[in-house]
């Protein structure tokens, strides 16, 4: 659904400027951790946006905000004072028991609201919990590559090892004889994104079947990154992980209301499963930072009993904009990828003759004043994405009209 703004231009601009850049700093500072990870890319295209004046289709937010019921509850919870003081580690009762509501009425999943669900700072923030909770210096951690640029991050502050598993194009599935290569006796954690970003495939049921039994022939713990688990298309739907048998005992789910419910600024997230590895991330979280902003939870525990009426018609009114973006960017020359789902296309552009993805993202601002994201990104094998370059369509249809005529420079830039 298009929501009307109500938020100022200006406000707006800051939203997607992130134009804060970091310090110069010794190369000596940081740890050997995260020494090598270098500013995260979604503030450096939006920043480079925001110099350049582009349309910013890099960082995945959408332009309008969500519902107006959610916005309207959290101005009473802001007004009465609901939230105003710590909130207890775990979340507000009202956002934990509308969490685990959530999962019953969506995929038959019974969770205890006390002990089963942890509110946290966004899906970034379960994640980062999750991973320093759970690994050990020197436990190895698979991830499907390419990935959301903060897993191999944490997975580092944590002092364990990323090893990546790499989808490859055009149906980016999971090779099953390189995972079980991959795995090893230090293995403990497969951290699975499903609808994944940034190639917009939704792991069917075979493919997850797959891979929960070899988390279960390896005892392993799966955490599954389920952020855009209402952004699905083409009738595709999205299922947890956790719902596969011997899975709900191993597996941390992890959800976000910044995409559920279009608030990606309010960053609030969760995670659920069974009780000790929900245990162990609010053990993480409660250090970090103990609660999550107050009034936003009473807001999306109101968010999240919308109703399917609600997800369904975000997910069509998505489903139209990937198309529409979809159309511009096959004029202007991309190959693409039809995403399942999420809020991104991912292209090829190697017929193009411009250059690699990150020599492109570099010069759309110039050539046609659009920003996108080079997938090389999020991947640790960097000949792999080379040549890809992701799109985010959550945006108004004007903006995307316009990101698309634009686009059509770069045919010109070409002959
Ligand atoms: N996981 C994935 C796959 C993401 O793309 C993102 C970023 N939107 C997140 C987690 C983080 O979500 P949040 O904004 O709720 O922290
Ligand atoms: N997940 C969002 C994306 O992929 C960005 C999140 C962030 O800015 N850290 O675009």
């Amino acid at each position: 659904m298009e929501n009307e703004s109500t938020i100022t231009a200006p406000a707006r601009r800051f939203a997607a400027g992130s134009a804060v850049q970091f310090p110069p700093m010794r190369e000596t500072l940081l740890t050997s951790k995260l020494a090598g990870f270098g500013t995260s890319i979604f503030a450096e295209m939006s920043a480079l946006a925001a110099s350049t004046g582009s349309i910013n289709l890099g960082q995945g937010f959408p332009d309008t905000d969500g519902p107006v019921e959610v916005v309207e509850a959290a101005r009473e919870a802001l007004a009465r004072g609901f939230g105003s003081q710590y909130p207890p580690v775990g979340g507000v009762p009202e956002l934990r028991i509308a969490i685990a509501d959530h999962q019953r009425a969506y995929y038959a999943i019974n969770l205890d609201p006390d002990s089963q669900v942890q509110v946290t700072v966004g899906a970034t923030e379960a994640i980062a919990a999750a991973l320093l909770a759970l690994l050990d210096d020197g436990d190895e951690c698979i991830v499907f590559e390419p990935f959301y640029d903060s897993y191999p991050a944490c997975i580092a502050m944590a002092g364990a090892v990323s090893v990546p598993v790499t989808l490859r194009p055009p149906n980016f599935g999971i090779e099953f004889d390189e995972l079980r290569a991959a795995i090893t006796p230090r293995t403990r954690v497969i951290l699975v994104n499903s609808p994944h970003n940034p190639t917009g495939t939704v792991f069917d049921v075979a493919t997850l079947t797959r891979l929960a039994e070899i988390a279960c022939e390896h005892d392993l713990i799966v955490i599954a990154d389920e952020a855009y688990e209402h952004l699905t298309f083409d009738g595709v739907s999205h299922m947890p992980i956790s719902t596969l048998p011997n899975m709900a005992e191993r597996t941390l789910t992890i959800g976000s209301a910044g995409k559920s419910l279009s608030f990606t600024g309010w960053k609030v997230g969760w995670a659920t499963g069974p009780a000790d590895l929900v245990g162990a991330v609010r053990m993480s979280k409660q250090f970090m930072t103990f609660g999550v902003g107050g009034a936003m939870q009473y807001a999306v525990s109101v968010g999240l009993r919308l109703g399917p009426a609600y997800f369904n018609d975000f997910a069509s009114t998505l489903q139209a904009k990937r198309d529409r973006l979809a159309a511009g960017l096959d004029s202007a020359g991309f190959q693409i990828f039809t995403p399942k789902g999420t809020y991104f296309i991912t292209t090829d552009i190697s017929e193009m003759g411009l250059g690699d993805g990150i020599a492109l993202c570099r010069l759309m601002p110039e050539l046609c004043g659009v920003v996108a994201i080079p997938n090389v990104a999020f991947y640790a094998n960097k000949h792999e994405g080379r040549n890809l370059v992701r799109f985010a369509f959550c945006k108004r249809d004007e903006v995307l009209d316009d990101a698309s005529q634009r686009l059509l420079r770069l045919r010109e830039v070409r002959t």
